[in-house]
């Protein structure tokens, strides 16, 4: 199939052996209403094609004919699920549940995700760039492998009071990092992944902590050679998180270059000096230390 100026749209992938193109809509974190599925419905058997799932919570129609593309995109926009991204943009940006639903939840992934979703979505960019939230570190959006990741973490503290020693704590902690001793509680900072499950398990309010922190990281990647992102830094509130999303934004656009994943690029990229202009640029008392 001859190419055309609707193959250079985000969105739209071309088929292998047909003359037939994919259509991959924006939907924010997998969001979508009942009528807009319904609309999506009407639509897959107005011009009928077929509708998929795809990996990063988004939805795609396929087998479309690209005489009718310039129709489906308008009837698309209408029901409020217009054309997404694939190529080398800022792509769908991904989140979990979090608080709205999840009982580990520590942080607003949804309300995080729209708004990065509502400055970044669709950017050009040198290299495809994910953006996904976790609410906690169990990480089920593998936030860490996309190349901005954003997890909601927390680090559990001991208050003062009588410990009973009943071990409820270190049987909810799957990461060994609390022991009980002679009726004291000790914590492995080393070992602890941040999430805060010994915080609901205690039923005596021995454990507590702040309030939730942003952890940041940048770089990680998929496909044959998964690896995380390296850690940028941990803020404390949802507006400096998403400011620290578009310093990262800002910076792979003007300083990636394309034919490279960004992860193989953060040495040449001079990630550390980056790193420490973000962490002189934000306010100390944003910054969670010790993250
Ligand atoms: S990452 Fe945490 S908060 Fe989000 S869905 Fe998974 S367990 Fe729940
Ligand atoms: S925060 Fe999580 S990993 Fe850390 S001690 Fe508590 S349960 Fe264990
Ligand atoms: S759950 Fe609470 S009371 Fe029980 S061992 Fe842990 S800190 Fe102590």
């Amino acid at each position: 199939m001859r190419r055309s100026a609707l193959d250079d749209r985000g969105g739209i992938i071309t088929e292998r052996g047909t003359d037939r193109v994919t259509v991959r809509l924006r939907i924010v974190a997998g969001m979508v209403s009942p009528d807009q599925l319904r609309g999506l419905a009407d639509i897959a058997a107005r011009y009928n094609v077929g509708l998929s799932l795809t990996v990063r919570q988004t939805i795609e129609l396929f087998h479309v004919d690209p005489a009718h593309l310039m129709d489906l995109i308008s009837d698309l926009e209408k029901n409020g699920t217009p054309l997404g991204s694939e190529k080398t943009e800022v792509v769908n940006v991904t989140a979990c549940p979090g608080i709205d639903r999840c009982v580990f939840g520590l942080i607003d992934s949804l309300d995080l995700a729209k708004k990065i979703d509502s400055i970044h979505f669709g950017r050009d960019m040198p290299v495809k760039t994910r953006i996904s939230v976790s609410s906690c570190p169990h990480s089920c959006m593998s936030e860490r492998l996309c190349e901005i990741g954003v997890t909601g973490v927390v680090r559990p503290q001991r208050k003062s009071g009588d410990c009973t020693g009943c071990d409820n704590c270190t049987q909810y902690c799957k990461k060994g990092a609390i022991s009980v001793k002679n009726g004291l509680l000790h914590m492995d900072m080393e070992k602890c992944i941040l999430c805060g499950m010994c915080i609901l398990s205690c039923p005596y309010g021995i454990i507590h902590a702040d309030p939730p922190a942003y952890q940041i990281t940048v770089g990680g990647r998929r496909g044959t050679s998964p690896a995380a992102g390296r850690h940028l830094v941990t803020v404390k509130s949802p507006k400096e998180a998403l400011r620290v999303v578009g310093l990262v934004v800002e910076w792979i656009y003007r300083s990636a270059w394309d034919g490279a994943l960004l992860s193989d690029q953060l040495n040449d990229l001079n990630f550390d000096r980056f790193k420490g202009r973000v962490l002189a640029d934000l306010p100390p008392d944003e910054i969670e230390t010790g993250y």
